[in-house]
């Protein structure tokens, strides 16, 4: 069922500088065909046209850092809503400072602007609900890098519960009391005699969750933030014999993403922000999976669906 689609699109999985043919960070979330988009690296929107990923779709953006790669999309993205003629409002949620340079650039380039923005900042010290909607909820994540970061927690609301098919026609139960059943309402008979809800119904699908951790060194407080998170997007710039390096500039390694996918009881990991130095990803999966089996990596176009558990 398309319509209670749960997945995350890779636009871009390199760090630092476009190379390799890979392009710096971005990624869309599809939550129930909801848009969202997930830091904003430069080739953004190339990547949106590869991909058909529809742009005006997106009325939430949100930046993990304020580090050129993965904002430096955005200035170019938000010139061409105005040229297109949006009119719906976008929310920029990110840490302190975006939109100082956003409104200069808008300045000093004489951008024509055909919609409201309305910019969030974002405690990066905090985990705390920064959004949500009818169908999710999105928390910040407090990460471990050389500036102010976040990442983000994306989580659907519960479903309702259903309610048996049987025990309408065993009761009587009249169309007008399905809904407040379907709340959690008992059901009482005409005789007076009361039905717990808990015989009427049975859960909905359990909801799903995704994680984006970039950028970060290896932080394990941020583990009570995503216990058993279906999907874990953790960044892996290196291989684990520049650890060294890694933890210097405030990044990890695919080894140290697999142990913090297992610590927190993740299902499954995907990697990126891959350093440059790597031409060839597989090395960086095979350390990961050394740890955590169940490792995939960000490949730009890849479409990772979540399933219901
Ligand atoms: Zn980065
Ligand atoms: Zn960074």
């Amino acid at each position: 069922m398309t319509h209670l689609n749960f997945s995350v699109t890779v636009l871009g999985s390199n760090s630092a500088i476009p190379a390799n043919g890979r392009f710096p960070s971005a990624q869309v979330v599809n939550i129930q065909e909801q848009l969202f988009l997930i830091d904003c690296g430069e080739g953004t929107q190339i990547r949106m046209s590869d991909f058909k990923i529809k742009r005006s779709k997106i009325n939430q953006i949100f930046i993990s850092h304020l580090h050129g790669d993965h904002i430096f999309g955005l200035p170019g993205l938000l010139n061409s809503f105005a040229l297109n003629g949006r009119k719906e409002t976008l929310e920029i949620f990110s840490p302190k400072g975006l939109e100082r340079l956003i409104d200069l650039i808008f300045e000093t380039t004489d951008a024509h602007q055909s919609f409201d923005i309305v910019f969030h900042e974002i405690d990066t010290e905090q985990h705390q609900l920064i959004f949500q909607n009818e169908k999710v909820k999105v928390y910040s994540i407090p990460l471990n890098h050389r500036i102010p970061t976040t990442g983000f927690l994306f989580k659907e609301k519960p479903f309702p519960k259903k309610i048996i098919p049987e025990k309408i026609i065993e009761y009587d139960i009249p169309f007008s009391k399905i809904n407040e059943i379907k709340q959690g309402a008992d059901f009482t008979r005409n005789e007076g005699l009361v039905i717990q809800n808990t015989e009427l119904v049975f859960e909905g699908k359990p909801p799903r969750s995704f994680a984006y951790c970039s950028d970060t060194s290896y932080f394990q407080k941020i583990i009570p933030f995503i216990k058993n998170v279906d999907l874990l997007y953790h960044e892996a710039t290196y291989m684990e014999d520049k650890v060294g390096v890694a933890n210097e500039r405030g990044h990890s390694t695919a080894k140290e993403a697999a142990k913090i996918a297992k610590l927190s009881g993740a299902k499954q990991l995907m990697l990126g922000h891959f350093s440059n130095r790597y031409k060839n990803l597989n090395p960086l999966l095979n350390e990961a999976k050394e740890v955590f089996e169940n490792s995939v990596l960000a490949i730009e176009g890849k479409t990772v669906a979540i399933d219901f558990s």
